[in-house]
């Protein structure tokens, strides 16, 4: 049964869950605190994709092991599979994974965007299928708030309507708009749940349209933090990081940033330099899969033939298995021979980096030495990869 689940105090107030500890100078770069029923966060962090409770090829005790405080999880796949019923049954996400950190769970929006087959979108929600000839499915901003109920996560996401980055002002406008009446739907729809909600600004690449939904969204209230969705689909980067930058700078100083979906360590670097504290990104494991490593020295791919006889670790500065116990040589066997323990001690390197390069961000802005560590780390991730060294 479901018990001992956080209430919100009566009138439903937003507590202070989010601290700012340090800002970077000549940039919009902070470290803050997030503070979640399951620990507190520091921010910038990088949160591990969990798409179906699982973060691909790591089990819970590695997990563990990686240090990273949060995870995100899709609210799309797990209404699907198991369902709302077997989170009531095991007391929500955490008692049924085991995981003990924080979860923050999408709303559904984007898979609908991605996954979905046949779809409609009407005012009160969207119809869809999963799978050709499948059953319809609807999911509204009430049902996918009851289904992030039903997971327990520690922040929901409101359900928002998701258009491609290049589509038409007009297009874009519209989605927007629908967006912002939905996210009024999903703060209402949340009722006495102690659980955090925020708020998705969407415009695509209209920067009027982002403007225009930060400042909407901000004037309706009562969230915990902001997202910029609608991005890492398809646009260029210098277009990306100019959205990023007029949204942030838009939205309230005492509440996280969250930029969904985003991305190489490249991005989060940009991120991180226009006032993002929130990540996540399926690229760790799925680079992983192909064999390919983010390095202290840059990016290494362990499919070419020059690491065959390489007896060389894959990183000297990391602390993982893949880079600790094994030479090259045999992470690329691995890899070449498809074993699946290549993916999985390459995705725990990769998410590795990821967590390391979120603690030196936060080590940097705390010194003041963050716009020197910004561009040394770009600079070696820029390289070629037959050139990391
Ligand atoms: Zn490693």
């Amino acid at each position: 049964m479901v018990s001992g689940r956080p209430r919100r105090p009566p009138g439903g107030s937003v507590r202070p869950v989010f601290t700012v500890h340090a800002r970077a100078d000549g940039s919009r770069a902070r470290a803050g605190t997030l503070v979640t029923a399951h620990g507190e966060i520091a921010t910038p962090v990088f949160m591990p994709v969990g798409t179906r409770a699982t973060v691909k090829t790591q089990p819970l005790a590695q997990l563990e092991r990686l240090g990273a405080p949060m995870l995100l999880a899709n609210t799309y796949h797990l209404m699907l599979r198991p369902g709302a019923e077997v989170f009531a049954r095991f007391g929500g996400i955490h008692g049924w994974t085991g995981w003990r950190g924080a979860v923050l769970t999408d709303s559904g929006g984007f898979q609908v965007f991605s996954l979905a087959r046949d779809c409609v979108i009407t005012e009160d929600g969207a119809r869809f299928r999963t799978a050709t000839d499948g059953p319809i499915v609807t999911l509204t901003p009430e049902s996918s708030i009851a289904m992030q109920r039903a997971i327990g996560s520690d922040v929901m996401m409101v359900f928002d309507h998701c258009v491609p980055s290049t589509a038409s002002e007009a297009e874009a406008r519209a989605a927007m708009e629908r967006t912002t009446r939905w996210a009024r739907r999903s703060r209402d729809a949340r009722g006495d749940s102690a659980q955090q909600l925020f708020a998705i600004v969407q415009g695509a690449c209209h920067p009027a349209l982002r403007r225009a939904s930060a400042d909407a969204l901000t004037d309706l209230g009562g969230f915990d933090g902001y997202a910029i969705g609608g991005l890492a689909v398809g646009e260029q980067a210098d277009v990306r990081n100019d959205v990023t930058e007029l949204t942030t700078e838009r939205l309230p100083e005492d509440r996280p940033r969250y930029l969904m979906g985003l991305g190489t360590p490249t991005d989060l670097l940009d991120g991180v330099h226009r006032g993002v504290d929130l990540f996540d990104c399926i690229v760790p494991t799925a680079w992983a899969q192909h064999g390919r490593a983010f390095t202290s020295r840059g990016k290494v791919d362990l499919r070419r033939g020059a690491h065959r006889l390489d007896d060389a670790p894959l990183d000297p500065a990391c602390d993982c298995d893949a880079c600790a116990r094994h030479p090259r040589s045999y992470l690329h066997h691995l890899i070449k021979a498809g074993e699946p323990v290549g993916w999985q001690l390459l995705a725990f390197h990769n998410l590795r980096f990821y967590v390391r390069l979120m603690a030196d961000v936060r080590a940097a802005i705390a010194s003041g030495t963050f716009t020197a560590l910004y561009a040394a780390r770009r600079e070696v991730l820029a390289r070629p990869e037959r050139e990391e060294c």
